[in-house]
């Protein structure tokens, strides 16, 4: 069984920056992710509030990062951590077929699209039901296509659709969006942009691809069809925090509740990013608990060897 001073459960924003501070103060560290590097950030296509850059893609913006812990030393491996177990001093994180300890370990595990849980959406999944405009954007070339939910991601992801859709419908089930400001100036002012406000999706209808969604208006209780060749849904996150069982506090939403060192209920045991309970999920605040969640561990592993 391999032995750390810090595993890194998860490669996001969070995860590879942690891996950067872990690695330059010299802890031998392994950093665990299930897909890619980058996590939901390499999704994104278009990123234009993170310091320093103007716009780059989320894609390169995780390359970079990698890229950047690698050099410190970051040890990097592809697999999906099933559990976590904290015996006194020694941290256990099990993978599927494998097991490794550490001292302390630092959980950012990030967060994934939450479902619309509607009749039809399992069943057209990549039929016509997508939960990732970078990824799936392309295939809707001259289509007509909805985005539902009202936050950022709905609308920058609805503005970056308008590339390749012939007609975007952002329904949103409120008359005021949540995202900010300068997203919904844009989509606003977007030509192709149409809103469909106070309306819920009761059910995605298709025959081999998706064709229509029944909406609801949730103000005077009345139901249409609306004819679409694509639905995108961006209807909020959930933590992944399922592999933790009750090792550490959770809030009633799923998120591990930390202090502002980034630390857990359990001694060795941090959290950072999405996957914490907090005010603002942005790449740059994401960045910002890794570094923060690093230097705890590395002062209490210092504390430990005393
Ligand atoms: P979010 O901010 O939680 O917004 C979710 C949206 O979906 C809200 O408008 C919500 O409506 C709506 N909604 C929730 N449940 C629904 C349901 N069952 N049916 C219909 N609509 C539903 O989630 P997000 O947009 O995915 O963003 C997640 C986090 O990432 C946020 O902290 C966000 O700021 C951040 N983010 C930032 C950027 C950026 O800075 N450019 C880009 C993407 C994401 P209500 O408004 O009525 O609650």
């Amino acid at each position: 069984m391999a032995n750390y001073d810090l595993i890194i459960v998860g490669g996001g924003p969070a995860g590879l920056t942690a891996g950067i501070y872990a690695c330059r103060s010299r802890l031998n560290t392994l950093l665990i992710e299930k897909g890619l590097p980058g996590g939901q950030t390499a999704t994104i296509e278009r990123i234009e509030n993170y310091p320093g850059f103007e716009e780059i893609s989320g894609l390169e913006l995780s390359n970079r990062l990698e890229s950047q812990a690698k050099r410190f030393g970051l040890e990097i491996t592809l697999e999906e951590v099933t559990s976590l177990a904290v015996q006194e001093e020694r941290r256990l994180v099990f993978a599927v077929g494998e097991r490794y300890e550490a001292k302390a370990v630092i959980i950012a595990s990030g967060a994934q699209p939450t479902k619309l849980g509607v009749p039809g959406e399992e069943e057209y999944r990549g039929r016509g039901v997508s939960y990732c405009a970078t990824c799936d954007g392309a295939f809707f070339e001259g289509a007509r296509v909805a985005v539902v939910g009202g936050g950022d991601s709905a609308i920058q992801e609805a503005d970056y659709l308008t590339r390749f859709a012939s007609k975007l419908i952002v329904i949103h089930r409120r008359d005021a969006l949540r995202a900010t400001k300068v997203l919904q100036e844009r989509a606003l002012a977007n030509p192709k942009i149409e809103f469909r406000w106070n309306s819920v999706v009761e059910e995605i209808q298709g025959n081999d691809m998706v064709t229509k969604l029944i909406l609801r208006n949730v103000k005077d209780g009345t139901r249409g069809e609306l004819p679409v060749d694509g639905v995108f849904v961006y209807v909020g996150i959930r933590p992944n925090t399922e592999f933790l069982r009750g090792t550490v506090d959770l809030d009633p939403q799923g998120y591990i509740v930390t202090n502002a060192r980034m630390e857990t209920n359990v001694p060795g045991v941090y959290a950072a990013g999405d996957v914490r309970q907090k005010h603002l999920r942005q790449i740059v605040t994401a960045a910002a608990d890794g570094a923060i969640a690093a230097m705890a561990a590395d002062h209490y592993l210092a504390t430990q060897r005393k």
